[in-house]
């Protein structure tokens, strides 16, 4: 189980900036909304959920005057009927009692059931978070809430959550809900290789690629992209020696046989895919993971050769269709 300075420790690690702040043990929103804090915008909420067979778990953070019903958190989610979580779970799953739920419980969730759902009101802006214990708040952006999970292995992700507080015209809750559908089914995720993402170096030289491409970037924009490493899932550093496919092996370059974590990494991609039910990937040329026309020829002497990286065979194999980033147009058509 991991606590506040373990989640200290990780926040410094990965570079991600925050404000905490210690205070008096906390369980409701209302003693929260008198400790004067800032950014009171931003205060979120948290529901720890289940459903009926409690083979799925979720974390819900929404804003903290929302008023959102379970029932459609339900149907956006597309489970059974849903219910609060027990005080019990809540202390086996996630190592907090009440009034301590943030996203970062789920680090404490070692079986990885439980699915974190952070309202997209937070896209772009600080939220906060208890950082498994009540008695602190930090403030964070959004996006690195849900980094550091997904960097830990687990699901995060923006959901479109319709709430009253959105209701200005008083036009009724059954338009809210339609526009929220439809934008939800027209926002097909997208898996794409991190080092084209941006953010933390993931690539063997410790460098990003991060595509500027405006197509790329309008996807960003819409919360569509799905960012994996095959080979930091895998469980590879960076940096590491450079790696190439030699006949079924992936081997580095100081003669390292490293196939069990380029295939444990590749893996991992096909599991987002399928979680996320992408209509495509957009995946780094050349890359012996992440390549799928063209990769290196296996002698470390610069030539290329027709063929695909490791995690792009298995993507292909589980029916993901794949594209280079210099194919962004091709695969637009599918969305
Ligand atoms: S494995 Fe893929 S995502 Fe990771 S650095 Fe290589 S090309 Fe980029």
């Amino acid at each position: 189980m991991i606590f506040k300075q373990e989640i200290v420790n990780l926040l410094d690690r990965m570079a991600v900036q925050y404000e905490l702040y210690e205070h008096q043990p906390i369980k409701t929103v209302a003693e929260s909304q008198d400790l004067g804090l800032p950014h009171q915008e931003w205060a979120t909420k948290n529901f720890f959920l289940r459903d009926k067979k409690k083979k799925h778990y979720f974390i819900i953070t929404t804003q903290e005057n929302k008023s959102v019903d379970l029932r459609t958190i339900r149907q956006i989610l597309g489970t059974s009927a849903l219910s609060f979580a027990s005080d019990e779970d809540l202390g086996n799953m996630l190592g907090v009692v009440s009034g301590a739920v943030s996203p970062f419980g789920a680090l404490n969730d070692e079986s990885q059931k439980v699915k974190v759902y952070i309202d997209r009101l937070f896209e772009g802006h600080l939220m906060d978070a208890h950082p498994n214990d009540n008695g602190a708040t930090m403030f964070l952006p959004a996006e690195d809430v849900i980094r550091v999970l997904r960097e830990s292995g687990r699901t995060a992700d923006y959901i479109d959550l319709p709430g009253e507080e959105e209701e200005e015209d008083g036009e009724g809750e059954a338009e809210t809900e339609t526009e929220i559908e439809t934008d939800t089914a027209s926002r097909s995720k997208i898996l794409v290789s991190q080092c084209l993402f941006g953010g933390d170096p993931v690539r063997y030289d410790g460098q990003s690629k991060t595509l500027k491409d405006p197509l790329f970037l309008k996807w960003k924009s819409e919360g569509r992209l799905v960012p994996v490493c095959p080979e930091v899932f895998g469980g590879l550093s960076v940096p590491r020696p450079d790696a190439q496919i030699v006949g079924e092996r992936v081997i580095n370059r100081e003669g390292t046989d490293v196939t069990d974590a380029y295939r444990k990494g590749a893996q991992e991609a096909v599991r987002l895919a399928k979680e996320y039910q992408v209509a495509f990937a957009v995946m780094k040329e050349k890359s012996p993971s992440c390549g799928s026309n063209e990769i290196y020829d296996g002698t470390f002497s610069g030539n290329r050769i027709a063929g695909q990286g490791l995690a792009v065979k298995l993507l292909r194999e589980a029916g993901v269709k794949v594209f280079s980033e210099e194919q962004l147009e091709e695969a637009a058509k599918l969305l």
